[in-house]
């Protein structure tokens, strides 16, 4: 009997601990990361600039904290923070972006709802002031999923979403970049190891990825595209799969040198990397950024559906940040600060 009641005690501890351990490291119940591109991002960047690059993620970041700390959807948080970094012009998406080969600004974007794969991406969109916003409608208001050109444009006009004269995406910092790449022959040349990436010249992109606290994933990644693209070139960001994907395993957005992220169907290998061999977050993107892509590439923003965050890339910097409900939050640049 004595010894029974030893067990029973020794039992009841084990269920104490076990129960406080879970106090301690309680679920993440929802998580959110964002990027606002990769590139060769100069450490001399002075610190002003570098002030105004952390104070856009971070705000971006908030208006997506505030969605899922109040129990909104994913979709809802990473359509509000890629429309925050649309609209601040530091970022080659919306206001900002870059100069196309005949001096226009053409954008790209996707969205997905990792909870039924339903999804909306257009390309070379030309008066939609938040690109994310028409993806979404893309995705929920049509039988489709890409629209280019003028379909996209003839698609926005039943739709109510902000429309704007092209100049509205011009900014001085771009059209400067965009008249050195017309004197600089390696400008010209889409190879990341070329003056394309020096400082300043990077192409960059921005995107989202969120868990809900109901269990659901979602990507958003938004873009300009590159410097000085020819007529018609899409990228990487509104093809599923490539740069944008989102499923039951993992939400993923690239940034990057798009030929390269597009030809290996990067996001979603990210995705099936995990499901079909066990891998982690972390070494899925890990896989792809070193046995997949070449150094200098770009990087990626993923979430699984346990709420775990990986930011990585193979080039010298990312704009990046994350936030969770566990209260882990980081905005950086570089590898190290
Ligand atoms: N991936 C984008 C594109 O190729 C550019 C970038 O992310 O920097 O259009």
């Amino acid at each position: 009997m004595k010894i029974l009641n030893v067990i029973g005690v020794a039992i009841l501890l084990i269920i104490a601990t076990t129960a406080c351990d879970d106090a301690e490291s309680p679920q993440t119940e929802w998580a959110l990361a964002l990027h606002g591109g990769a590139g060769t991002i100069s450490r001399e960047m002075p610190d002003s600039l570098k002030q105004q690059y952390y104070d856009g993620l971070r705000n971006a970041l908030r208006v997506g904290e505030i969605v899922l700390r109040e129990g909104g959807s994913a979709l809802d948080a990473v359509e509000v923070v890629v429309n925050s970094l649309e609209d601040n012009p530091l970022f080659n998406a919306g206001r900002g972006a870059v100069f196309t080969i005949d001096g226009k600004h053409e954008l790209d974007a996707a969205i997905m709802d990792g909870s039924t794969l339903a999804a909306g991406a257009l390309t070379g969109l030309t008066t939609v002031k938040n690109p994310i916003s028409l993806a979404r409608k893309v995705m929920e208001d049509s039988p489709h999923i890409f629209f280019s050109g003028q379909g996209a444009e003839q698609f926005a006009d039943q739709t109510d979403v902000e429309r704007v004269e092209n100049e509205y995406f011009r900014t001085d910092t771009r059209y400067r970049q965009w008249q050195r790449s017309q004197t600089n022959e390696a400008m010209n040349l889409m190879d990341p190891n070329n003056a394309i990436w020096v400082e300043g010249e990077k192409f960059g992109t921005v995107g989202a990825v969120a868990l809900d606290m109901n269990g659901n994933l979602a990507a958003a990644t938004s873009t300009g595209g590159m410097t000085n693209k020819q007529f018609g070139r899409v990228g990487d960001v509104p093809i599923i799969g490539s740069g944008t994907f989102a499923n039951h395993v993992a939400a993923i957005s690239a940034t990057g040198w798009g030929e390269q992220i597009m030809r290996n169907v990067s996001a979603n290998t990210i995705a099936n990397y995990m499901e079909f061999h066990g891998a982690s977050l972390q070494e899925a993107l890990n896989f792809v950024l070193t046995e997949r892509l070449n150094p200098g590439d770009g990087g990626f923003v993923a979430v699984d559906k346990d709420g775990n965050i990986s930011m990585q890339m193979n080039s010298a910097g990312m704009y990046r940040g994350s936030v969770n409900s566990r209260g882990d939050r980081v905005v950086m640049i570089w590898e190290e600060e």
